[in-house]
């Protein structure tokens, strides 16, 4: 590779201000991922700011031999925007592509460009009184490319589905550099294959997202939230079932919190006041969305709570009385990693598994990582109500985190990979492949799949120069 000349390639794509090197830049926010578990060395850093200067600069790597890596927000969480440390590869930062290009009212979608960041996009549609639902912890710098490449999950897919369901239409630059205009509005579309769900998921390994045609929603009238502590996991799951049945399409949000998930808040952040976590080995946050208004949100939640307490279900529940009250309920849920970070080191997991089995697949697999590693201790939460869980291992108390994690990381993914393999579950309920664990996928996936996706790699990426290494291995 002739490294000066595909400098000089990507300035004329680009212009000379947006092309950083670290001999003019500190290119560390590019090059190290969010967990600060990978740091890169990029020959570039790259910032485009519009769909043709993407393709040029796919077509400069293309011509130079240069793979590419994508990169939104960089919140990802499995080691996949960020570059390997060869120094060869060209990083391709969307964040400049941040324009909304319209809002189309009467058919509830609104076109924006890959580098907008989710809460922009929230905004955007709110300020016309409507709603994009997609939400996560990390929408304040996730971008909405970021959210169609990973397929993002976050608390209200439940009602609304994931960003793959939020998404009519995409704009992609190919591999070779080429434009596929596909932003559109339509709900209905059976033309054949359906390449927008190819890209979608795809990682930033088969196309570059430049544009999104998002599906909105009208505002609820009213939003309530409950937290309610529950004797046991499997009491979680029936009070689903009884809150599916009776707020129906109005409940948005269900997720479990375990005991020592709560101890962890309340050690670390205790100015956010957890209810009702100590004498209950689960906590449930509930949303209820409504589209008459609060007094019968209320009377619904109220109604709900009362048959669930009568059933056992719920031992103690408050729902909140104001908006700033449900917000500090819903910090709560959302600070779980952060005091999860703080109390040290520790495994990730997004597993999901029939929401049916979640009670069955904890008993069995929470005894057997005690079993097996002594002192570990569980940080179990989630999107239950998708059969999501966040079912994370932390070192046991007082040791060497880092020792543990250098020992026993690759010990502890397997018996819970293994046992969500028992229970026809995914590895990967929303973070995604990345290079974390692209591995583990030749081991968990379907072979027939893993042949098919390998084949869709070949066929559009034939040089392997998108995202490299990233979902499938070498
Ligand atoms: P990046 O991290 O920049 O990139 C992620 C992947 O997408 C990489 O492979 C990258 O190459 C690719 N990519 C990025 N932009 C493009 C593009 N325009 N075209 C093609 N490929 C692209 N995820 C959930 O699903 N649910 C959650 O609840 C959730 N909570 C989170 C909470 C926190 C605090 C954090 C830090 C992360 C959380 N995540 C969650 C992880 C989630 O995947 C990301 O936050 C988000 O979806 C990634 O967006 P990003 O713009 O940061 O993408
Ligand atoms: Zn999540």
């Amino acid at each position: 590779m002739n490294r000066a000349a595909l400098l000089q390639a990507l300035r004329d794509a680009v212009g000379h201000g947006h092309v950083l090197t670290r001999d003019t830049h500190d290119l560390a926010a590019w090059e190290r991922d969010w967990r600060q578990r990978a740091h890169g060395h990029a020959l570039a850093v790259v910032r485009p700011a519009s769909t043709p200067e993407v393709a040029a600069v796919v077509r400069a790597c293309a011509a130079h031999g240069a793979s590419l890596v994508p990169q939104g927000g960089n919140t990802g969480l499995v080691v996949g925007s960020v570059p390997d440390d060869s120094g060869t590869q060209v990083v391709l930062s969307l964040q400049r592509m941040n324009t909304v290009r319209g809002i189309d009212r009467a058919n509830l979608t609104m076109t924006v460009e890959a580098g907008c960041v989710l809460q922009a996009v929230q905004q955007a549609a709110e300020a016309e009184g409507l709603l994009f639902p997609l939400s996560l912890a990390a929408e304040g710098s996730c971008t909405i490319g970021g959210n169609l490449a990973t397929n993002a999950g976050g608390t209200q897919v439940l009602r609304y589905g994931n960003a793959r369901d939020l998404c009519l239409g995409l704009e992609v630059v190919t591999p070779d550099g080429e434009v596929w205009h596909g932003l559109s509005g339509l709900r209905k579309d059976n033309t054949g294959y359906d390449l927008r769900d190819l890209f979608v998921g795809s990682e930033g390994t088969l196309g570059i997202i430049t544009a999104a045609t998002l599906k909105l929603y009208p505002q609820p009238a009213a939003t309530l939230t409950a937290w309610a502590a529950v004797p046991t996991l499997q009491a979680a799951v029936e009070l689903l079932g009884l809150a599916q049945q009776r707020l129906a399409a109005g409940l948005t949000g269900f997720e479990v919190m375990g005991q020592f998930a709560l101890s962890l808040v309340d050690r670390h952040m205790p100015q956010l006041r957890v209810p009702l976590w100590k004498d209950s080995p689960y906590c449930v946050l509930l949303e209820n969305s409504d589209s008459e208004g609060e007094d019968h949100a209320r009377a619904q939640f109220e109604g709900l709570l009362e048959a669930a307490m009568e059933q056992g279900l719920v031992s103690d529940a408050v729902v909140a009385e104001s908006i700033a009250q449900a917000h500090a309920l819903w910090h709560i849920r959302e600070s779980i990693p952060l005091a999860q970070a703080q109390e040290g080191l520790n495994i990730k997991h997004d597993i999901s598994i029939p929401v049916s089995r979640i009670p069955a697949f904890c008993d069995e697999t929470d005894a057997l990582l005690q079993r097996e590693i002594a002192g570990v201790r569980l940080v179990n939460f989630g999107h239950l109500g998708d059969g999501n869980l966040h079912y994370n291992v932390q070192a046991p108390a007082g040791g060497d985190a880092k020792k543990f994690l250098l020992e026993q990381e690759s010990r502890v993914n397997q018996l819970v990979f293994e046992a969500v393999a028992r229970y026809h579950g995914s590895i990967s309920a929303e973070h995604g492949v990345g290079s974390l664990k692209a591995e583990h996928l030749t081991h968990f996936k379907d072979p027939v799949a893993l042949a098919l996706m390998r084949r869709i790699k070949q066929a559009l990426d034939p040089h392997n120069r998108l995202n490299p290494g990233r979902v499938l291995t070498p």
